[in-house]
């Protein structure tokens, strides 16, 4: 919207033979001129005091005209001496800046001179500017208060100075310009957006450099909960992925808000805010009905929220199945602390750095197939991103983590996503000597339950994805019908 407001529509009826008629243009500037400067236009044109058609009445206009009279004697002695002084000399110099110059001369225009250089600028504030307390200055007729329309039309102009230097204010200060409260408060507001919209664009680009190190925002959050005594310290950082940074930190002495004790040790995973890693995830979260009403009408940021939620939502239900996992403490913003899975600050290893021993490893294989069943089966889940990379290695048995992206079996892809964690599974044990272990398709019929017989990996993933959108269409059917009940824009989130 435009601060100015909605120009007035001056409708002028006249004929296009006026409007492009020279002589028209010519008779009304002379009209336009001789309303400005009536007396003084004839007067610049005679010689002085003719007697003629000159108003004397006046003792101002009368002044004016002896002082331009002067004026013009004085510049023209400055010319005499300027000649005299340079005389043939090829380099010459001007005395040009000790021209008079005022305001009702007709001989100087704009082009010469810098008016305001040299005339008192009624738009710079007089310095001090001292409207008094009380409010008005003078007395009895001459009393001016700070209400009075032109001082404070010609202040606001004045004023617009105060902008940002980038905020374009038009070419308003070079004429005899009246700002309105109105229209200047609504200018400044519309400055002010202007430079808060520039700080943000200039923000981004802070965040998207901060590529290891947290940005203040998250910084100020991981404060906010040490500052409250959920935390105690923090003490550095365990993993710098693509899209997440964990830190390690000592739990502090306060509960949460809602009353859970934080354990001793505590793994903060900040959701990166860099937006360019998350697009590639779009459709882990895209299609998953869970999230689907809000996605589209959410902005990156809210986005990478849901993420951060998303693991959240998915470490409580495993933990309620009793799969190892770490535990939730508190989820803030793009910020998620849970329990840390190792001792001592030192994180528990990845299954892929840790080297078992083949009686160890064997166990490690059935627990995992065992939680592959349970996190399928009773959380409805699959992790969508299980590998070697993210199981830990801690007591003595197998922990899950890095959870933000696994989705409900019936999502579009579930299945598909199923069947590559089952391949990262079984290709792993089967190197690491597990003789017991099922290959990739067997697995992926014994975590799902279903009985695809392909023998050919080629047949089995078309297998997938045939039943994929079998499931697809029966959903939106199946969506269709219920529709009905579900008009409150709610996703149905599970219910921890
Ligand atoms: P990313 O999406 O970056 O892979 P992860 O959740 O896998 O994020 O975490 C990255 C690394 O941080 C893990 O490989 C692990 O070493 C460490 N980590 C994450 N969560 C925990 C935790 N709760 N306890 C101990 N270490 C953790
Ligand atoms: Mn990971």
């Amino acid at each position: 919207q435009c601060p100015w407001g909605a120009p007035k529509t001056a409708s002028i009826s006249c004929s296009l033979a006026d409007v492009m008629s020279e002589q028209l243009a010519k008779e009304l500037q002379l009209e336009e001129e001789n309303a400005a400067f009536p007396e003084v236009v004839a007067v610049a044109e005679g010689p002085f005091i003719t007697g003629e058609n000159i108003d004397t009445s006046s003792d101002l206009m009368l002044a004016q005209m002896l002082q331009m009279e002067f004026d013009r004697e004085y510049d023209a002695q400055l010319r005499r001496e300027e000649k005299k002084f340079n005389g043939d000399s090829k380099v010459s110099i001007s005395f040009e800046n000790y021209r008079k110059v005022h305001p009702f001369d007709s001989d100087s225009s704009e082009d010469e001179v810098d008016w305001q250089d040299t005339r008192h600028d009624p738009y710079r504030a007089d310095k001090p500017t001292t409207t008094p307390k009380k409010g008005f200055v003078g007395k009895g007729k001459d009393i001016t208060t700070k209400h009075d329309e032109v001082v404070c039309g010609r202040k606001n102009t004045a004023r617009m100075e105060n902008f940002a230097p980038e905020f374009q204010v038009g070419d308003g200060i070079g004429m005899d310009l009246k700002l309105s409260n109105q229209v200047f408060n609504a200018l400044k507001q519309h400055a002010y957006s202007e430079e808060r919209r520039s700080a943000r664009l200039h923000e981004k680009k802070e965040h998207s450099t901060a590529e290891k190190a947290v940005d203040p925002k998250t910084r100020l959050l991981l404060y906010k909960m040490v500052n409250a005594g959920m935390l105690e310290t923090i003490t550095g950082c365990i993993s710098t992925g693509k899209e997440s940074v964990v830190f390690h930190a000592y739990g502090g002495k306060s509960a949460t808000e809602d009353g859970k004790v934080i354990p001793p040790e505590c793994a903060i995973k900040v959701f990166k805010t860099t937006l360019n890693e998350f697009k590639n995830r779009d459709k882990y979260i895209k299609d998953d009905y869970r999230f689907k009403d809000r996605f589209s009408k959410l902005n990156p940021r809210k986005i990478i929220r849901m993420w951060a939620e998303k693991e959240m939502h998915n470490l409580t239900r495993m933990q309620n199945a009793g799969i190892p996992c770490p535990q939730v403490v508190i989820l803030k913003k793009h910020v998620l602390v849970m329990s840390f899975i190792g001792q001592d600050q030192v994180p528990a290893p990845k299954l892929k750095d840790v080297k078992l021993n083949s009686e160890d490893m064997k166990k490690a294989y059935y627990q995992i197939l065992n939680m592959m069943q349970r996190l399928y089966k009773e959380c409805n889940l699959v992790h969508a991103d299980l590998s070697e990379y993210n199981m830990l290695w801690h007591d003595g048995k197998v922990w899950l983590i890095d959870v933000s992206q696994s989705v409900e079996p019936t999502h579009p892809h579930g299945l598909e996503f199923l069947f590559r964690d089952c391949r990262n599974v079984s290709q792993f044990f089967q190197k690491g000597g597990v003789a017991e272990a099922l290959n990739e398709r067997e697995l992926f019929n014994a975590v799902s339950g279903l009985n695809i017989t392909a023998d050919n990996e080629v047949d089995f993933q078309a297998e997938i994805e045939a039943l994929e959108k079998m499931n697809e269409d029966h959903v939106q059917n199946h969506r269709k019908k219920v529709s009905t009940f579900s008009n409150d824009g709610d996703p149905p989130i599970c219910d921890e």
